[in-house]
C-alpha cells in the first residue's frame, strides 16, 4: 500500500453550523457531580444511540478496526469538534499493545488532534463554529489542585482525564481518542489553531510538539547552549526544531546513520550515530542539556556521560522497562536527571502560537485510517518522517 506525503494546505472545509444549546432542563437538573460548578450536562441521560466512526483495538494483540462509539451532548461550556487530521504518537502503540499495563479495551486511541468546530455550548466563549481547534492529551483535569491552579494540569494531583483511555467522568465507562470522527471537549482543553500552517502538519504539535517544547522551555535552552536530542523520530524530529529555533547548537543521536541528512535539513548542526563509541567520545563531558525521546530501552548512561557539570539529561521518552543509570554517572559532575511530561494548555497554547509565528510544523506523512496497522509497523522499524498523520476523511 502506499502512502502519500502531504503537500499542500487542506481546503477549509464549511463547519456545519449550528449552535447546540443544552435543554433547559439539563441545565438545571443534571448536572453532573464531578465537575457541578462548570455546568456540565449529564452525559448518562444525553447518551444516545448514535454510532459515531471510530478505529479501536479490542485487545493487546489485536489490530485495530471499525469500531462505533458515543459522544455526549454538547453542554454548557463544551466544543464539539469534528476532527479532520490526527497524528499517530508512539504512545498510541504503547497503549494498544498495553505496554504499561493500564489499557482499557476497547481501546480508540489519538491524542494529536485537529478540526473544525460544529457546535458550542450556550456558555462557550473561546470558539465559535467554523472555527479550526485542536486538542492534545488531556480533556480535563481537577482545575483546582496546586499545580492545576499553577496552569501545570498535566500534573494535576487527581490526575487529568487524558483524551483516551482515562475514566469518563460524563458517560462513564473511558474515553475515546481521536481516531474518530468527532469529539466533545469542555473549551478550557481545547486549543485554538492557526489557519496560516498545513492542518495536518499542525496536528503532531498537539503532543509531540508540546512535549518536545515544554521542557526546551523549562531547562531555558537557548543561544550558547548546546543540546541533545536523542532520537529522531515524532518528537526528536520537533525537538531538533525548536531547539535550532531557540537558538541552542543542535546535536542530533540516532541509531539510524540514514537519518543524518534528514537531521540536518530539519535543524541539527551536527549528527552522532550512537552506536560508535569513538564519535560518543568526542561529547564526553560538554552538554548543557540533553532530551531523550527514544521510545525502547536504550543505555541512558552513554548520555549521561555527555553532560557537562550541572547538566541536566531530561526524559520525556517511556520505554516499556526500566532504565538502569550507574550512580557514578551523575554524582561525578552535579549532573541531573529528569523527566517532563506534555505541557499545560497555556503553554500548549503559547507553543502553537510560536509555531504559527515562526512557521513551524512537523513532517508528516498522511494515512488513510485504514492503513494505520501498517503505519504502526513501520513506526516500529524506523520508517517514519517523521509523523504518520490519519486523514479522517478516510475514515
Ligand atoms: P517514534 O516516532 O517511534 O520515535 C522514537 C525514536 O526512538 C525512533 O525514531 C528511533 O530514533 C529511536 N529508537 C527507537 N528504538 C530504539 C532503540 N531500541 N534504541 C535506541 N533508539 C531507538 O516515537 P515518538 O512518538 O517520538 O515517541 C517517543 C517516546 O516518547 C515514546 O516512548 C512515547 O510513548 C513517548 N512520549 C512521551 C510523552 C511525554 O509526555 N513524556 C509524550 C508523547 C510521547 P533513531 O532512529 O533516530 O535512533
Ligand atoms: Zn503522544
Ligand atoms: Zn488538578
Amino acid at each position: 500500500m502506499t502512502m502519500q506525503i502531504e503537500n499542500h494546505p487542506r481546503s477549509k472545509k464549511a463547519g456545519r453550523v449550528k449552535v447546540i444549546q443544552p435543554r433547559t432542563n439539563r441545565d438545571s437538573g443534571s448536572l453532573t457531580s464531578a465537575h457541578p460548578s462548570l455546568g456540565y450536562t449529564n452525559g448518562r441521560d444525553n447518551h444516545d444511540s448514535r454510532g459515531i466512526k471510530a478505529y479501536a483495538a479490542q485487545s493487546a494483540t489485536a489490530a485495530l478496526g471499525p469500531f462505533g462509539i458515543q459522544r455526549r451532548d454538547v453542554g454548557v461550556h463544551d466544543v464539539q469538534i469534528e476532527i479532520l487530521y490526527c497524528g499517530v504518537c508512539h504512545s498510541d502503540l504503547h497503549q494498544i499493545r498495553n505496554e504499561w499495563n493500564m489499557t482499557v479495551y476497547p481501546c480508540v486511541p489519538g491524542h494529536e488532534i485537529v478540526g473544525r468546530v460544529t457546535g458550542v455550548g450556550r456558555e462557550v466563549k473561546k470558539f465559535k463554529e467554523g472555527d479550526l481547534a485542536g486538542v492534545g492529551c488531556m480533556v480535563d483535569s481537577c482545575r483546582t489542585c496546586s499545580s492545576c491552579q499553577a496552569g501545570f494540569e498535566q500534573y494535576c494531583e487527581h490526575d487529568p482525564v487524558q483524551t483516551y483511555n482515562s475514566k469518563d467522568t460524563h458517560l462513564g465507562g473511558v474515553t475515546y481518542g481521536g481516531y474518530s470522527k468527532s469529539i466533545v471537549v469542555d473549551e478550557a482543553f481545547v486549543l485554538h489553531v492557526s489557519d496560516k500552517l498545513n492542518l495536518a502538519a499542525v496536528a503532531p504539535l498537539l503532543c509531540a510538539g508540546i512535549t518536545t517544547y515544554s521542557p526546551l522551555r523549562r531547562w531555558k535552552v537557548g543561544k550558547g547552549q548546546k543540546v541533545g536530542i536523542v532520537g529522531l523520530g515524532g518528537l526528536g524530529h520537533m525537538a531538533v526544531k525548536f531547539a535550532r529555533s531557540f537558538g541552542a547548537h543542535v546535536v542530533l543521536f540516532t541509531t539510524s546513520p540514514e537519518k543524518g541528512a534528514d537531521a540536518i535539513r530539519l535543524g541539527a548542526h551536527e549528527v552522532v550515530v550512537s552506536k560508535d563509541q569513538g564519535e560518543m567520545n568526542k561529547h564526553l563531558n560538554s552538554f548543557d542539556f540533553i532530551l531523550d525521546a527514544v521510545s525502547a530501552e536504550h543505555d541512558i548512561n552513554a548520555y549521561l556521560n555527555l553532560l557537562k557539570l550541572d547538566g541536566t539529561l531530561t526524559l520525556v521518552g517511556l520505554p516499556q522497562k526500566p532504565l538502569g543509570i550507574a550512580a557514578f554517572n551523575l554524582i561525578g559532575r552535579r549532573r541531573q536527571f529528569a523527566g517532563s511530561m506534555i505541557g499545560g494548555i497555556a503553554e500548549t497554547q503559547e507553543m502553537l502560537d510560536y509555531c504559527a509565528a515562526h512557521g513551524i510544523v512537523s513532517d508528516v506523512e498522511v494515512i488513510s485510517m485504514e492503513q494505520v496497522n501498517e503505519a504502526y509497523e513501520r513506526m516500529l522499524k524506523g520508517q517514519v518522517k517523521y509523523r504518520f498523520v490519519i486523514d479522517m476523511a478516510s475514515l
